[in-house]
């Protein structure tokens, strides 16, 4: 059965770069009929918190995400790492090391090898004084290369000289990421490895354990990094955000979903909201590119414009109706008005929050409005004057529609010129939601306070 993983750290947030990992990961083994699965790499103590351990589960589930299992954790699975090490060290391919140059990664061969090669009475007189050692691999030194084949590469081969003899479990008995991986992975029978590009030099390391243990490695696949407008790996200070926040501004799971799927797979819907279930029935893990694609807002944007545009206005409004002014009259359908301005705005935002913003701004006069045309000032007077006999029931986007278009045709106005001059004095800008709406939706009292005809109330 094909088994995938997530492995994040919980050091942090999920963020578009990890989400779309387990995006991948989860459309893999669900076209595939498998499971997918999440652990916990939390070996780094100090920096890890189950804190993020749930905010992460949680964010991915609400992505639609859905591990098979319960989440496993690294630091719970020590007992386990001892025993394999052990295989390792049994079968020849693991030794203590207990040079100053301590858990250096990249230690010089030289140096290395006075361990790697130190007498087995030596080794045991200095453990039995409880000096301190790291435990190191023993790259073997027989063979030239070490070969692995990458789904999306093909074959790739290394040099074994060019890897040094590294660090399996640290001083402190804590086991590394290089190796820990390799138990987990065997342990939970995962079948598919699909990670971010940035450990393909890990992995010629992992298929060396794999070998000493006897053990069958997984098929990898390295997916392109996700970078930023820069081109740099996507960041939190390059402007990624976290998946919590945009779930926090409102954006929809499917908006996310849909726009991650296409970070690098050539295959996903570009003008279609999708969930992830539904993604999985199409993905084609040959369809991915190596290109590293680069974060783009906007197209972003487009999928979250979609998901807003499937809101109901309605619903909105009883979310955000403390947000509009409190008319002093209210029209025939105060309500029809308000979810309509909402209608309005909803094209142009990608979150709900971005409509909350957008309600807020509508009613904000700037404090230095644009000036309306001297020649414009004369009708605009005799129009305030109109507005303000318009009876308090008639005050609404239909009648007042009605209102403005009997009084450009009885002044011989363009409607053009009528509606830029007296949106510029209404909202202090030339563009805008349709007027007459505005209007209703502001209450006649302020609105005529504007228009400077406050005293013909
Ligand atoms: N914990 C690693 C990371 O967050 C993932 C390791 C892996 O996928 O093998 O990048």
């Amino acid at each position: 059965m094909v088994s995938t993983r997530f492995a994040p750290s919980p050091t942090g947030l999920l963020h578009i770069g990890g989400a779309r990992t387990a995006l991948f990961n989860y459309l893999y083994a669900k076209r595939n009929g498998g499971r997918f699965l999440l652990r916990f790499e939390d070996t780094d103590r100090e920096r890890s918190s189950s804190l993020f351990e749930e905010a992460i589960l949680s964010d991915l589930q609400w992505l639609g995400i859905v591990p098979d299992e319960k989440a496993s954790r690294q630091t719970e699975r020590g007992a386990r790492y001892a025993e394999v090490l052990e295989r390792i060290r049994a079968n020849g391919f693991a030794y203590p090391c207990f040079c100053p140059h301590g858990e250096d990664p990249n230690p010089r061969r030289a140096q290395a090898d006075v361990c790697r090669f130190l007498p087995q009475e030596e080794r045991l007189r200095k453990i039995a004084s409880e000096e301190p050692f790291c435990v190191r691999f023993a790259v073997p030194r027989g063979c030239s290369r070490i070969s692995f084949h990458d789904r999306l590469r093909g074959e790739l081969s290394v040099k074994i000289s060019s890897i040094e003899d590294f660090v399996l479990l640290r001083s402190d008995g804590s086991p590394t990421y290089l190796f820990a991986v390799v138990a987990d992975d065997h342990d939970f029978n995962v079948t598919h490895v699909i990670r971010g590009e940035e450990h393909l030099p890990n992995t010629p390391k992992q298929e060396l354990i794999y070998r000493a243990l006897g053990w069958e490695a997984p098929e990898w696949t390295h997916i392109p990094m996700v970078l930023d407008s820069q081109r740099h790996k996507l960041s939190k200070r390059s402007g990624a955000i976290s998946v919590a926040s945009y779930r926090e501004d409102g954006w929809t799971s499917e908006a996310l979903v849909s726009y991650m799927a296409t970070l690098s797979w050539a295959g996903a819907p570009a003008d279609r909201l999708s969930d992830a279930a539904a993604l999985a029935e199409r993905f084609d893990i040959g369809d991915v590119s190596l290109d590293s694609p680069a974060h783009d807002p906007q197209r972003m944007s487009h999928f979250g414009k979609m998901a807003m545009r499937k809101l109901d206005p309605d619903a909105l409004l009883r979310e955000y109706e403390a947000l509009f002014p409190q008319p002093e009259s209210h029209g025939w359908d105060l309500d029809s008005d308000r979810a309509a301005l909402i209608s309005e705005l909803i094209p142009g935002c990608a979150c709900k929050k971005e409509i909350e913003t957008a309600i807020r701004e509508v009613f904000i006069f700037p404090p230095s409005p644009e000036e309306v045309e001297p020649a414009d000032k004369a009708w605009l007077d005799e129009l305030g004057r109109e507005l303000a006999s318009v009876a308090p029931e008639e005050w609404n986007s239909r009648d007042l529609k009605n209102t403005l278009k009997d009084f450009q045709k009885k002044r011989e106005l363009k409607g053009k010129t009528v509606y830029h001059a007296l949106r510029i004095k209404l909202t202090g800008t030339g563009h805008g939601i349709p007027i007459a709406l505005f209007m209703g939706c502001l209450g006649k009292k302020k609105a005529l306070e504007r228009l400077d005809a406050a005293d013909g109330l």
